[in-house]
């Protein structure tokens, strides 16, 4: 008999899906999304629905330790204990840091899971404790992305997901959305049912640009232009919010002053849009409030913020200062669960 177990989604991703498990006879058999969570609410990506009983117990899990017996290359494992595998790296690591000190140890691992407890929180303490050598680690995955994103827009904390069903007009920019973002489309989807228009900018025509009111099929690696475009005739129409400017934006006249080089007319031969029906549109620029940057994914959120609110690439924002009512943001709690180091 199939008994169905509340979960939660361990991969690394940080929608965090609650999951409707089915086991039977101690094996994961079934994997549906549940509404527990109101924002993933039933719906889970096709890998996890498809083939997370495979991952778990198919043909390919590594289940127990492998000591390698030939070369390195050679593929030859032989399967052993816990406590054997245990004990060879107790000596291996032991032998080194005898030899060469416990900084020739380096600790080349990443968040895992997303748990806000588990990310980083043991390990950092463990290779501390140990004395390995100190890596930045952020670099290997999303590190990238974050520093961008605290460049472009300080301690900004993101969009809560949930306000982008409030919008009146959002802006998906570099962002498959329908695909890669699917707990987005639900927002997307019910800010349309109330009359949001939705502007895609997108060099592929995918499944969420052919929702779109306007798609914008940019040439890749010229939508900056297309930004400054937008910020010209944000200008030009006087839909800049010159209050906000003054009080939140660093670098507002530098971003103006590159951004005038490129009107829309000059933009719109370098971005490859052919068709005047892709010029950005007055109408859909100065779009009544609220507004919302959707999507927290790579450089797109950073695009489409620029874009949706026609702000420079800097600038700092607060709760206080938010059209939208106090404590419903998203902002990731730096350090509070992330224990420090320990000596
Ligand atoms: S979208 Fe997929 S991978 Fe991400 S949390 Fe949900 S089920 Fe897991």
């Amino acid at each position: 008999m199939i008994v169905q177990k509340a979960s939660v989604c361990p991969l690394d991703c940080p929608d965090t899906c609650s999951l409707a498990v089915g086991v039977e006879n101690g094996q994961v058999v079934r994997v549906r999304g549940s509404k527990a969570n109101p924002i993933t609410h039933g719906a889970i990506c096709a890998k996890v629905a498809h083939q997370y009983p495979e991952f778990v117990h198919g043909p390919g899990r590594l289940r127990y330790p492998l000591l390698r017996r030939g070369s390195k290359g050679q593929g030859e494992f032989e399967r052993t204990s816990w406590e054997q595998a245990l004990e060879v790296i107790h000596a291996r690591v032991t032998a080194v840091i005898g030899r060469y000190g416990a900084q020739a140890v380096l600790p080349l691992n990443y968040a895992g899971p997303h748990g806000m407890l588990a990310g980083d929180s043991m390990s950092l303490r463990f290779f501390h404790r140990l004395g390995a050598s100190l890596l930045a680690r952020d670099p290997l995955c999303g590190g990238i992305r974050s520093a961008a994103y605290s460049a472009t827009f300080g301690d900004t904390p993101g969009t809560p997901l949930q306000q982008v069903s409030q919008a009146q007009l959002i802006v998906v920019w570099g962002n498959n959305a329908s695909v890669c973002n699917l707990h987005l489309m639900r927002q997307i989807n019910a800010a349309r049912r109330r009359g949001a228009k939705l502007i895609v900018v997108d060099p592929r025509r995918t499944r969420v640009a052919e929702q779109a009111e306007l798609h914008l099929p940019v040439r890749p690696g010229t939508d900056v232009v297309l930004a400054w475009a937008i910020a010209v005739e944000l200008e030009r129409l006087g839909g800049l919010d010159h209050a906000f400017i003054a009080k939140h934006v660093l670098g507002f006249e530098p971003f103006m002053a590159a951004a005038r080089e490129y009107p829309p007319e000059r933009a719109a031969q370098i971005w490859g849009c052919r068709s005047p029906t892709c010029a950005p549109s007055p109408a859909g620029t100065r779009s009544p409030r609220p507004r919302s940057s959707p999507g927290e994914t790579g450089s797109s959120a950073i695009r489409t913020a620029a874009r949706d609110c026609g702000r420079s690439p800097r600038y700092r924002h607060s709760r206080e200062n938010s059209a939208w009512p106090a404590g419903d943001w998203w902002a990731a709690p730096a350090g509070r669960f992330r224990r420090p180091p320990i000596a």
